[in-house]
């Protein structure tokens, strides 16, 4: 068996630990004679996995009793619908639109509403954060939109926007769990989990329970109504439920490396490596901004297109896998998520200095 160093956006890479763990649990989940694929999620066994899954994210995010955490399905991007379906009371929304993500949302938002573009950093490329001090957002808003950490242009928000009393819901999908988070600032906090979590397939949405209304725009489907989901545990209809499992591990996984801070310390550690190389390189560049770069997906380019191409094949001969950025934009991007280990990041910084003498 060989395992790579493994850089892909998403789906991504997972702790081998949790792997291994599944991989002995297939055939027999702790005595139950079956694998967890195979389970009803009506059974008291897998009962038992979907609540310690949930306590374990409670714990990890400090999460209110006042918050429902569901698990669904649909992706990050059913959430683009099912925001506005569930919130736009008063059918007007403000995007803060920073990158492809934030956009799709926001169109997706326009099918069901007024919503209005704020703040955007399309000027330049989505390279940066813009200010989001002081934003008109209308005073009938039922809620500020952002996309916080930035998966294709490597940005992040360092600080959430003021949203003048107004909701916030954030897509967090790229930096789950990858630093520690003040969940009272949000109305919802919601992610696909394949980036950091687990396998795709699961959503988790983090949700304020006076925003869990019946009050639903018309002709929302039952499965897109979060009360449904809310009500029942998760367990309206059939979950996701492999994929919570895993999640659940990887859950475990977290608090056995300390909890949120330790992952923000190990994270921090290892963007630093690649960054303060970024900033020396004569090859290499960084494209966004100094102080909106993201601890959990970093874009770069040589300026040429030929050498960049170079670059990621090499790469991909060393083991180094999925480097290639994101067909929109081009150059490469590394997605370090908390699975990634430290010597993943050494070596591949040590492979573009390799690089960078020979093509330099
Ligand atoms: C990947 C990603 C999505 C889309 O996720 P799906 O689960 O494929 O719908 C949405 N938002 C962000 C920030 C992402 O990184």
């Amino acid at each position: 068996m060989s395992r790579v160093y493994n850089f892909s956006a998403g789906p991504a890479v997972l702790p081998e630990e949790v792997l291994k763990e599944a991989a002995d649990e297939m055939l027999d989940y702790r005595g139950s004679g079956m694998s967890v694929m195979e389970m009803s999620h009506r059974s008291k066994v897998y009962d038992g996995i979907i609540k310690e899954a949930e306590a374990d994210l409670r714990e990890l995010m400090n999460i209110p009793d006042n918050y429902k955490v569901l698990f669904l399905q649909g992706g990050a991007s059913q959430q683009f619908a099912m925001i506005p379906m569930n919130l736009m009371k008063n059918r007007k929304a403000a995007y803060i639109v920073t990158g492809q993500w934030a956009k799709k949302a926001y169109q997706e938002a326009k099918v069901y509403g007024d919503a209005v573009e704020v703040a955007s950093s399309a000027d330049q490329t989505f390279s940066y954060i813009p200010d989001c001090s002081d934003l008109p957002i209308p005073e009938d808003a039922d809620y500020v939109y952002i996309c916080e950490n930035n998966t294709i242009y490597g940005t992040k928000f360092k600080t959430l926007p003021n949203t003048k009393g107004h909701t916030l819901v954030a897509d967090v999908s790229s930096c789950f769990l990858s630093e520690p988070v003040d969940v009272c600032k949000y109305g919802v906090i919601y992610g696909g989990v394949q980036k950091n979590i687990g396998p795709a397939g699961v959503v988790i949405v983090i949700i304020r329970e006076d925003l869990i209304t019946e009050d639903t725009l018309p002709g929302t489907p039952t499965m897109l109504k979060y009360k449904i989901h809310a009500d029942a545990d998760s367990l309206y209809n059939t979950p996701p439920a492999y994929g919570i499992y895993i999640c659940g591990k990887v859950f475990k996984w977290i608090k056995k490396m300390g909890g949120l801070d330790a992952m923000k310390e190990h994270n921090d550690k290892k963007a630093k490596i690649l960054y303060d190389f970024l900033d020396e390189s004569r090859l290499f560049k960084g494209t966004v901004r100094k102080e909106d770069r993201s601890l959990m997906n970093v874009p770069f380019v040589t300026g040429n297109e030929e050498l960049d191409a170079k670059f990621v094949k090499e790469a991909k001969e060393a083991g180094f896998e999925n480097l290639k950025g994101h067909r929109t934009v081009g150059g490469m991007r590394a997605s370090i998520y908390n699975a990634m280990p430290i010597e993943g990041v050494e070596k591949l910084v040590a492979f573009m200095r390799e690089f960078e003498k020979n093509n330099g």
